[in-house]
Parts: C-alpha cells; sequence; structure tokens
C-alpha cells in the first residue's frame, strides 16, 4: 500500500477520540483524513448533534482543507466505529463532487484499510445528477 495512506490512517488515528460533549453534542466516533493536492493531510471528525446539526468527519476534514485555502482533493480515508469498512455517504459524495466536478472521478478513497482496499470516486459515482 502507498505510504501515504498510512499516514493518512495515522493522521485520521490522532483525532479519533468518541466524546459526550454535552447532552445533545457528540463527536469523534469517526475520524477522517484527506489528501489535498498540494500534499497535505487534514483531518475532521463527525459531529452528532439533535436536529441534524452535526456533520460527518470527511466532510469537516473537507472544510478543514478548505479554511486552510485548499480546493482539491487527491485521496479520501476514513476510520469508521470499530474501524470497519466505509465509503463517504451520499452527502459527503455531493459535496465531492460539487467541489470537483470536472475531475471528482480520479479522487481516490480507502474503502477498507486493514485490506488496502481502493476504490475511486468515479467507481462510488459514476453518475451525477446534474452532469
Ligand atoms: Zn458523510
Amino acid at each position: 500500500m502507498d505510504n501515504i495512506w498510512n499516514e493518512m490512517y495515522e493522521a485520521a488515528k490522532a483525532v479519533l477520540s468518541p466524546k459526550q460533549v454535552s447532552e445533545y453534542v457528540a463527536c469523534g466516533e469517526v475520524s477522517a483524513a484527506v489528501l489535498s493536492k498540494t500534499g497535505k493531510i487534514y483531518t475532521g471528525v463527525c459531529i452528532d448533534t439533535c436536529s441534524t446539526l452535526g456533520i460527518c468527519a470527511e466532510r469537516n476534514a473537507i472544510f478543514n482543507m478548505m479554511t486552510n485555502g485548499e480546493y482539491e482533493i487527491e485521496k479520501v480515508l476514513c476510520i469508521p466505529p470499530n474501524e470497519g469498512k466505509g465509503a463517504p455517504c451520499g452527502a459527503c459524495r455531493e459535496l465531492i463532487v460539487q467541489l470537483m466536478p470536472d475531475s471528482y472521478k480520479n479522487i481516490e478513497v480507502m474503502l477498507d484499510y486493514s485490506k488496502g482496499e481502493v476504490i475511486t470516486m468515479g467507481e462510488l459515482t459514476p453518475h451525477w445528477w446534474i452532469g
């Protein structure tokens, strides 16, 4: 497996820390890392709230990347609960496609870190509702 996936995994693992922050807010049960076009790794955790105010770890990581002035993703990795297997949800895929409508299909997504199973966004989302 490409060493950058290991770096992304370690970065995501470093912020993985499930916490009940208040009666209504929990965070950190899932963490994610995105690799930007410039080779930097940005992380995020999921935030779960009442009334759908929360956010997935992947989108939080992408927003972190954008907060830091970067807008192009190369790779996405998330650590789901119990370090299981998982791909970005529909909302996260939608954000990725809207962010990079002409090139999102080349973005690589780690589907199962334990097996090194990688899939492209083009395989996950071959047809976009607008494009
Ligand atoms: Zn999501």
